[in-house]
């Protein structure tokens, strides 16, 4: 063992055996002695080790050989400016070899000077630190790698942070709305339900996770509206919205306006639906009791209306005597200001029966042609007198249908007398009934099954884009027909529509303002009959 004393002092460098270091640096460095214009003189046996070259390739080659082309050149220009000042230079060098291999040298520089004190050669020790290099490089590396995925994960904790507190802002809002809300998996198994929902159905959000949605507080509806709900939000992925009664735990039944909507994942497969309801039980009763007070007062008002219409009609037929020609004039204003009324209370009447379900649906099979000749009679009538047009084409083997033939003649005569009130006189009007072919389209409109196609096409005023979507509703008129026929209701197409809908069939239209406007119907080939108390009146 060293003494301590021998390890405390640094052995003075005078001492040292200058063969001995001269042999260890011989070996470990790459030494080369140069001219002052840097030609080489000398070079050791690791320079050509490194460099590839042979001593005699190497003695009277300039230092230069050794350059690789990939140093900036302020670092020789740098490394010149302090040899040639006969200072000591220092640094890393990247050399490239006889082979084409580079390789990193901590290169040390010393000028040796002459009598004249300026450099006369200079001596040159080079280290190989190729490997500290690429290490250092690879670390560097790794540390950029680092740092940008740290900074990557602060940005993924701010985004997540973000999405944390967006979600329990949605939860919050989700949670306090006013509406029932639930969330069910793809099956309809529920997820989450909001306290609204609980108040709703009177089941606890405990008892209503994990039970299908419905069950507890659904079920009322006919099954056929079920599959019809489940196709559009599960087949389609489409929204599903109606009117729906379920039934609370209390057993009390109420009804909701629903909206069950799809939430599709990037595959377009459905992950979750939400459903939402609002309870539209008072809404219903008011809208029940109104509709309830207009069929009695409409019920009341006919009596009186048959009288005037008696009365007038008798005061027309002189069987009281004769009336003067301004009498009669008169008398002819009474009896038609009150067929109008006639025709209103009935359209109301309609409208009610519709509305509280009392009305009934006779289905049976029948012959279109036959059914429709005396109202196509009607019409033809009507359109001469407005000097119209009108092109009557039933395919010749037309299908039977099994539907109330009331209605149909019903359907036929309203369309058919929209078309002649909205064209103006040289117009065309064109009804065309057709066997309809399941899956094909008419106006963008697929038709579902097998049946019958009406189409009823004018040359009229149109329908207005912008109020296409009103035209079923229930006393809607468009405004660029108000002042060319001032009697209308706009109950026509809203008892229409709600006619075709319990029969399954569709409606619908295409219309240009000042082109004119087709209507379709879709009837199926079956509509089974539903037995109300009265059957709605047909004019
Ligand atoms: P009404 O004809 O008594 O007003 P409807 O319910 O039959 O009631 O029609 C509602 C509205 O639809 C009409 O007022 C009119 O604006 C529009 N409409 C219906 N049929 C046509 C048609 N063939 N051409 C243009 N507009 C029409």
């Amino acid at each position: 063992m060293p003494s301590r004393k021998h390890l405390k002092h640094n052995q003075p460098v005078e001492t040292l055996d200058y063969k001995a270091l001269f042999t260890a640096v011989n070996k470990a460095a790459m030494i080369s002695l140069t001219d002052k214009n840097g030609d080489i003189i000398y070079t050791n046996p690791k320079f050509t080790e490194v460099s590839k070259y042979t001593m005699q390739e190497l003695l009277g080659q300039n230092h230069r050989i050794l350059k690789s082309g990939l140093m900036p050149q302020k670092v020789y220009k740098d490394l010149w400016k302090t040899i040639s000042s006969g200072q000591t230079w220092r640094g890393d060098l990247l050399n490239k070899s006889k082979t084409g291999k580079l390789y990193w040298v901590d290169t040390t520089i010393v000028p040796i000077m002459g009598r004249d004190k300026k450099p006369e050669k200079y001596l040159s020790v080079r280290i190989l630190i190729t490997h500290k290099k690429i290490e250092e490089q690879k670390s560097q590396i790794q540390q950029e790698q680092l740092i940008s995925s740290l900074e990557e994960l602060e940005l993924q904790q701010k985004n997540y942070k973000r999405q944390i507190l967006e979600t329990q802002k949605f939860f919050l809002a989700v949670e306090n709305s006013g509406e029932h809300i639930i969330i069910t998996d793809a099956e309809g198994i529920v997820l989450y339900a909001n306290s609204a929902a609980e108040k709703m159905t009177g089941y606890s959000s405990k008892e209503m996770i994990g039970t299908k949605a419905g069950t507890l507080w659904g079920g009322l509806m006919e099954s056929s509206f079920y599959r019809k709900l489940w196709h559009t939000i599960k087949v389609e992925k489409k929204l599903f919205t109606g009117e729906i009664t379920n039934i609370r735990k209390s057993g009390q039944k109420y009804i909701a306006q629903a909206t069950i909507a799809p939430v599709l994942n990037d595959k377009n497969e459905v992950k979750f639906f939400i459903g939402t309801e609002r309870d539209i039980t008072i809404e219903k009763d008011i809208d029940k009791a109104k509709t309830e007070f207009v069929s009695l007062a409409s019920h009341q008002l006919r009596t009186p209306l048959s009288a005037i219409n008696w009365f007038s009609e008798m005061l027309l037929n002189g069987d009281v005597g004769d009336l003067s020609a301004a009498q009669k004039e008169y008398v002819e204003e009474i009896y038609n200001a009150n067929q109008r009324m006639v025709k209103l209370i009935n359209a109301l009447l309609n409208v009610s029966r519709l509305e509280l379900g009392t009305f009934s649906f006779n289905s049976k099979p029948f012959n279109i042609a036959r059914c429709i000749k005396d109202t196509v009679k009607d019409l033809e009538f009507i359109c001469s007198k407005h000097d119209q047009t009108l092109n009557v084409k039933l395919e010749q083997t037309l299908p039977k249908i099994t539907f109330d033939p009331q209605y149909f003649s019903m359907i036929i005569q309203n369309l058919l007398s929209n078309a002649s009130k909205y064209t103006p006189p040289k117009g065309k009007i064109a009804l065309t009934i057709t066997r309809a072919k399941s899956g094909s389209k008419v106006a963008d409109f697929k038709l579902p099954g097998a049946g019958v196609l009406i189409s009823v096409s004018d040359t009229g005023y149109g329908i207005p884009k912008n109020q296409q979507h009103k035209i079923f509703s229930k006393m809607f008129r468009a405004d660029n027909v108000r002042d060319k026929d001032t009697d209308g209701t706009g109950l026509g197409l809203y008892i229409l529509k709600s006619i075709i809908d319990q029969g399954n069939g569709n409606i619908w239209f295409t219309s240009k303002v000042k082109e004119g406007t087709t209507f379709y119907v879709y009837l199926p080939l079956k509509t089974i009959s539903r037995v109300g108390a009265k059957k709605l009146s047909v004019e």
